[in-house]
C-alpha cells in the first residue's frame, strides 16, 4: 500500500530540504556563499567571462585577539554586508573561511573598472565601524584575476591565482589590490621551493661562514674579519645571500640560521685566537633578528660557550634596519652593548639616518656602502660624499670602514682622506676559514 502524504508534510519535506541545501552552500556566520558555492560559480563549463576578487582582511587578527572572537564575527558579518551591498545582483559574494572574502562578478571584466571596483571594495571596508566604544577602521589586500570566456582554468586553480595576487598585494605593502599574471605564479612557485630548499639546507647542513679580510689602512695588517653566510645547493650550486637572506626574513627561519651562524663563527673565531690570530668578527643582524627576544641571550650564550671576548665581536646592522623603529632598535642595541659587544652601522650611506639619530645610538663602527666607494677614484663628487661621511663619523667617534674596495688606487684614495679600515676583492675576497686561516 502507498504511503499516503499530506499536502502540508511535502511543503514541509520541501521547506527543510531546500534549508539543508542552502546550509551546505552557505556560511552560517555571514550568510554568504561558502566555498562549495564559490566553486560552482567558477566551474569553467558555464561561466562565461568574469572577475574573481580575493580579499583579506588586513590586520583582523589584531583585532580577533584583542578585542575577543564575539567582536571578531560582528565584524566579519559587517564585511559581509558592506561587500554584498557593493556588488551587482548577479555577483556572488562569498566567504572561504576567516577573514578570507570573495567576490565573483561577470559585469565588470574590463581592467579599468575592475580597479574602480577593487577600490570602491576597499574604500567601503574603511567606513569605521564601532564596537565597544572605539573606531576600528579596516582595509584589505585584494588578489584579482581577470577570467577571458575561453579561459580553460579549473575553479580551484582560479581561487588559488587570485590567492597568489592577493599574497602579492600584501608583500606590497598591504592595503590594495593586485593583478595576478602567470609570471607572478612562477616566481611564487620558486620562491616556496627555494623556501623549503633553505629549511632542507639547515637541517643538512649546506650553509657555511665564509671570511673576508678586513684591513687596517695604515699598516695594511688584517684586523678583522667579516662573517659571509654561504649557501651550496646540492643542485643549484652557489646561491647568494642576497637572494635567500630576504626570503629567511619572511620567516621564522632568519632567528635560526642567525643563531646557528654566531655559534659557529664565535667559535671558529675564538679558535683562532686561541691559536695566536688576533682578530675581531664581525657577524651580520638582520632587522628580525633584532626583534627576536633570545638575540640578546643567544649572542650572550654564544660568547660564554666559545669563550670569546665579548670586545672581539662587532655585530653589523644596516641602516635601514637600524631607521625602521628607531625606539625598539635603541633598546635592543643598548641591551646588546651592555654585554660588552660592539656595535656597527652597516651600508651607510644606503638610508636616511642623521648624525643626532647616530649619536643616540652609540655605535663604535661605520661602514661606508659599497655604491659611494665603486666611483670614488673618478669622480669628485664620490670622494666629496666619502670625505665628509669620514669626517662627520670621526666627529662622533666612531670607527670607519670603506666597503667594496677594489683596487689599490681606491684603497690609496682612501687611506689620504683618513679611512681607518676597507675590505674589499682587492684585499680580500670571502673565502671559508681553512682558506683564510690553514687549517685548523
Ligand atoms: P654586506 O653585509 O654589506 O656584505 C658585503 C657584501 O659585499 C658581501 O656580499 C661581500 O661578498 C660583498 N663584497 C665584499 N667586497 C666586495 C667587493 O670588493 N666588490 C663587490 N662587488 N662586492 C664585495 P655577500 O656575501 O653576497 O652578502 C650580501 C649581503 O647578505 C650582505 O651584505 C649582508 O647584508 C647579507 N648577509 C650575508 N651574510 C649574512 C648573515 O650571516 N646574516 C645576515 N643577516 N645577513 C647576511
Ligand atoms: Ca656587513
Ligand atoms: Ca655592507
Amino acid at each position: 500500500m502507498a504511503v499516503v502524504t499530506s499536502f502540508t508534510d511535502i511543503t514541509e519535506t520541501r521547506a527543510i530540504s531546500a534549508r539543508l541545501a542552502h546550509d551546505a552552500t552557505h556560511d552560517p556566520l555571514t550568510r554568504l556563499a561558502n566555498r562549495t558555492l564559490v566553486l560552482s560559480r567558477l566551474d569553467a563549463h558555464d561561466r562565461g567571462a568574469v572577475t574573481v576578487l580575493f580579499l583579506d582582511l588586513d590586520k583582523f587578527k589584531v583585532i580577533n585577539d584583542s578585542l575577543g572572537h564575539p567582536v571578531g564575527d560582528q565584524v566579519l558579518r559587517i564585511v559581509g554586508e558592506r561587500l554584498r551591498r557593493c556588488s551587482g545582483r548577479d555577483d556572488l559574494v562569498g566567504r572561504l573561511g576567516g577573514d578570507e572574502f570573495v567576490v565573483v562578478t561577470g559585469e565588470v571584466t574590463e581592467p579599468g573598472e575592475v580597479r574602480a571596483l577593487a577600490e570602491h571594495l576597499r574604500a567601503a571596508l574603511a567606513e569605521p565601524i564601532g564596537v565597544l566604544g572605539r573606531q576600528l577602521h579596516l582595509d584589505a589586500s585584494i588578489g584579482v584575476v581577470l577570467v577571458g570566456a575561453a579561459d580553460r582554468r579549473s575553479a580551484e586553480d582560479l581561487l588559488r591565482d587570485a590567492d597568489v595576487a592577493m599574497y602579492q598585494a600584501k608583500a606590497l605593502g598591504r592595503g590594495r589590490h593586485h593583478f595576478f599574471d602567470v609570471g607572478l605564479r612562477e616566481r611564487m612557485q620558486r620562491r616556496l621551493r627555494m623556501e623549503q630548499d633553505l629549511r632542507d639546507a639547515v637541517q643538512d647542513g649546506q650553509l657555511w661562514p665564509a671570511y673576508q679580510p678586513v684591513v687596517d689602512l695604515r699598516t695594511g695588517e688584517m684586523v678583522a674579519v667579516e662573517a659571509l653566510l654561504r649557501w651550496t645547493h646540492p643542485r643549484h650550486g652557489p646561491i647568494s645571500p642576497a637572494e635567500f637572506i630576504p626570503l629567511a626574513e619572511e620567516s621564522d627561519l632568519i632567528n635560526v640560521i642567525g643563531k646557528e651562524m654566531l655559534r659557529a663563527t664565535t667559535r671558529e673565531l675564538a679558535t683562532r685566537r686561541a691559536a695566536g690570530l688576533d682578530l675581531t668578527l664581525k657577524v651580520n643582524l638582520s632587522a628580525r633578528q633584532l626583534d627576536d627576544p633570545h638575540l640578546v641571550p643567544a649572542v650572550q650564550d654564544a660568547l660564554a660557550s666559545t669563550g670569546l671576548p665579548a670586545s672581539a665581536l662587532c655585530l653589523e646592522v644596516t641602516e635601514s634596519a637600524l631607521m625602521r623603529d628607531q625606539e625598539a632598535a635603541a633598546e635592543v642595541l643598548a641591551s646588546l652593548r651592555s654585554l660588552g659587544v660592539l656595535l656597527a652601522i652597516d651600508d651607510f650611506g644606503t638610508g636616511y639616518s642623521s648624525l643626532a639619530q647616530l649619536r643616540r645610538l652609540t655605535l663604535d663602527t661605520l661602514k661606508i656602502d659599497r655604491s659611494f666607494i665603486t666611483g670614488i677614484a673618478e669622480s669628485h663628487d664620490a670622494e666629496a660624499i666619502v670625505t665628509s661621511i669620514i669626517a662627520m663619523a670621526h666627529a662622533v667617534d666612531l670607527t670607519v670602514i670603506a666597503e667594496g674596495v677594489e683596487s689599490a688606487e681606491q684603497a690609496d684614495l682612501l687611506r689620504s682622506l683618513g679611512c681607518d679600515q676597507a675590505q674589499g676583492y682587492h684585499l680580500g675576497r670571502p673565502v671559508a676559514a681553512a682558506e683564510l686561516f690553514g687549517p685548523q
